[in-house]
């Protein structure tokens, strides 16, 4: 019973929402989720926040996809209605048709078919989901991989943390967590960066609010000062991008100070004197004006983080999602590194990781440039281990990443890597890309675009086949969350209509198009195809079963054995590079690509809120978090408002070179002076419209954090 409700049966699950992975039971009756109750999960111990407890239904929207559409003959993919489009009320039957699963599928496999056969295997690319299951992110980069032809297979940790991962990859060998959240508990500091995790990790936030109760510093980093300042040590309200300035200038202070752990160096790093010499001129007094931190703040927590017993540093996608991420991430490991702190309880790396399942999705190969567990596709052994795994020629080429793969689709006809049909399962990236117009324009110049969601997404709209998937609480698999956690959902529900799950639309295209699978047995063949992909990352989880998790529900990577309990906290001994050194990479300040100048003279900085995630289409679909936050607002800090001569509540246009929103302003101290803050979850005023698509060299993620905007008064909403 829960509350007054008697209930038919209670589900273990896990939170769809965020990286933190909280487990919870999923209480049903007559195939509805009435209720969600916390679970003692080893990350959240029976917490949940709002969007756990409260964000489930979803799931029982009436917005649901149930049945296949086909785009009606002669009905041109529009992206421009899109600026106009209503998600509540738009009426799609002018632009699909209802058809048969049958007819749906050939479609489908049918038009990408004839694109690969018609310009060749780089013709076609396909988007993973970080919102789908383990299972489900290893069989679509298989189908792309051996169906397709190419590695052009991405999804949105192209958007989040590749950043992060180029650095960790280069750097330490890994591009997971050194240590989990709620080893906090062990440090004395705690350095988070570039992250608002009250809003966006809020049970990860509670273990460092608790560490801070019980007498551990905590260091807020960011430019724009969110709740986890209130319990903060010091705040430091650096100017938006000028991260390696600020980091340099620690890890200068460490050196010259002689605080540096010269015998943790010496043993286990490369490259230091290179680093030494670089953040020579990075003194904190030289760096004052540039990243607005006084010096003596700077001396001071430099000092703090390299006295500490543990120092964790937790950071987000203010560090990642810059043209400088990479640099940024650079920083990070150099700050740990000369530290020593790194390899112990309570110290170490954390790149928070965004979405449920993007840590699990990237480890089973939904990238472009590695097979699963991180294998480089141009490594010939791994490759050949591939191909002979698989029995299919693969290519070794890295194909392209999220947003090249929108610049492919618009290129001249006669560019062999042209883009000319995809497949997207689960996301949402005529919302979620940056430059909105332009990525809306190359999806709908798409000669063939697949489709597999459970609403009608922005980019559903320009599909040519949509086809109606199920939602986590329907089916059952894994996913892996920010501590390196591989944990299991079990399905509660089931699916609307004829809405399927994603793995069997995922083999009937597959069989469409040739490829000769045959997943069957426990869970509708889930159990199998982890087994499979658990042979193909033998080296992270081969001591993982599937039986194992259906006793313990969760269990940490890596683990190689049946009564290994799994690995905490990594990098005791060695790191994960060839040579289990830390590979120390200097770096240097590089402006944002686009900077603020006369015609648009304040920073645009987007993320997320506590309420909504990403996109939207699924939070803004759940009852109690709609109506927390039923709408779109822009945040400003007062003396900005004051400035402008606005209110709280006023509506102003924010306007970038390549697109505008009209948007309530709210009133928000914390964020910084000449610069505007834009959740992007709201399709009535997408903040990606204005975003820059300029990229990180080395990750290949876009400037989201940073474009220049101007703002006036007034504007229909
Ligand atoms: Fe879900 Fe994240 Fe909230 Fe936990 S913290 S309940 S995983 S959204």
């Amino acid at each position: 019973q829960v509350g007054s409700q008697i209930v038919d049966k209670k589900v273990d699950s896990v939170c769809p929402f965020c990286g933190v992975g909280c487990l919870l039971t999923y209480n049903v009756k007559d195939n509805v989720i009435v209720s969600v109750d916390g679970r003692d999960g080893p990350a959240n111990h029976s917490r949940l926040c709002v969007k756990g407890r409260f964000g489930f239904d979803y799931a029982a929207n009436p917005q649901r996809l149930t049945v296949p559409l086909v785009r009606k003959a002669g009905v041109p993919k529009d992206p421009e209605a899109l600026n106009h489009l209503n998600r509540d009320t738009a009426d799609w039957s002018d632009v699909f048709r209802e058809a048969t699963w049958e007819e749906a599928l050939a479609l489908s496999a049918g038009g990408l078919q004839n694109l690969r056969d018609t310009y060749g295997k780089k013709a076609l690319a396909g988007f993973g989901s970080a919102k789908g299951s383990n299972e489900e992110a290893y069989l679509f980069q298989k189908l792309v991989r051996t169906g397709f032809g190419s590695n052009n297979v991405d999804h949105c940790t192209r958007l989040c943390h590749a950043s992060s991962v180029a650095a960790l990859l280069e750097g330490v060998g890994s591009g997971a967590v050194s240590n989990q959240v709620n080893d906090v508990e062990h440090s004395d500091l705690i350095f988070v960066i570039g992250s608002n995790p009250t809003s966006n990790h809020p049970v990860a936030a509670t273990w460092m609010k608790n560490a801070a109760k019980k007498g551990a510093k905590i260091v807020l980093a960011d430019p724009r000062i969110t709740d986890i300042g209130k319990h903060a040590w010091r705040t430091l309200q650096f100017k938006a991008d000028t991260d390696v300035a600020m980091l340099n200038a620690l890890i200068h202070v460490v050196i010259e100070e002689g605080l540096a752990d010269q015998d943790f160096i010496a043993k286990r790093a490369s490259n230091y004197e290179a680093l030494k010499d670089n953040v020579k001129g990075y003194s904190p007094e030289a760096m004052e004006p540039i990243c607005g931190i006084p010096a003596q703040t700077l001396r001071e927590v430099a000092r703090e983080f390299a006295k500490a017993k543990g120092a964790m540093i937790l950071w987000g996608m203010g560090i990642s999602q810059h043209v400088h991420g990479t640099d940024n991430a650079r920083c990070l490991i150099a700050l740990v590194t000369v530290t020593g702190q790194i390899g112990k309880p309570g110290s170490g790396l954390h790149p928070l990781r965004g979405q449920n399942n993007v840590q699990g999705a990237s480890d089973a190969g939904l990238i472009p440039m590695m097979y699963p567990n991180y294998q480089r596709v141009t490594n010939k052994a791994a490759h050949d281990w591939f191909e002979n795994f698989w029995g299919m020629p693969l290519d070794n080429q890295p194909g392209y990443t999220v947003v090249e793969i929108m610049h492919k689709a618009l290129v001249d006809d006669s560019d062999p890597h042209k883009v000319h049909g995809m497949y997207i399962m689960g996301e949402n990236p005529a919302m979620s890309d940056p430059d909105l117009n332009h990525a809306r324009h190359a999806l709908a110049s798409m000669k063939h675009l697949v489709v597999q969601d459970i609403f009608m997404t922005e980019t559903a709209w320009l599909a040519d086949v949509v086809l109606p998937a199920t939602a986590w609480p329907e089916k059952d698999g894994t996913v892996s969350n920010t501590d390196r956690m591989v944990q299991l959902g079990k399905k509660a529900i089931d699916p609307p209509g004829q809405a399927k799950p994603d793995l069997w639309i995922l083999q009937q295209i597959a069989k469409r198009m040739g490829l000769n699978w045959n997943y069957q047995g426990e869970s509708d063949g889930v159990a199998a195809v982890y087994e499979e992909m658990r042979q193909a990352m033998h080296a992270a989880i081969s001591g993982i079963t599937w039986e194992r998790l259906q006793r313990e529900s969760s269990v940490t990577y890596p683990c190689l054995s049946a009564d290994d309990p799994g690995s905490p906290t990594v990098f005791i001994d060695n790191f994960a590079t060839d040579d289990g050194r830390v590979h120390l990479v200097p770096a240097d300040i590089i402006p944002a690509n686009e900077r603020p100048d006369a015609e648009f003279p304040f920073v645009l900085i987007t993320g997320r809120q506590l309420e909504h995630w990403h996109t939207g289409s699924m939070t803004r679909r759940a009852t109690v978090l709609d109506a927390i936050e039923p709408m779109a607002t822009a945040s400003m800090c007062g003396d900005d408002l004051q400035a402008l001569g606005l209110h709280p509540g006023d509506v102003i246009t924010v306007e970038s070179r390549r697109g505008k929103v009209a948007i309530h302003v709210r009133r928000d101290d914390g964020t910084p002076k000449g610069a505007v803050f834009i959740p992007f979850a709201y399709y009535e005023a997408a903040a990606n419209l204005m975003t820059n698509a300029a990229l990180d060299p080395f990750g290949k993620i876009p400037e989201f954090k940073y474009c220049a905007v101007a703002i006036r008064r007034g504007g229909v909403p």
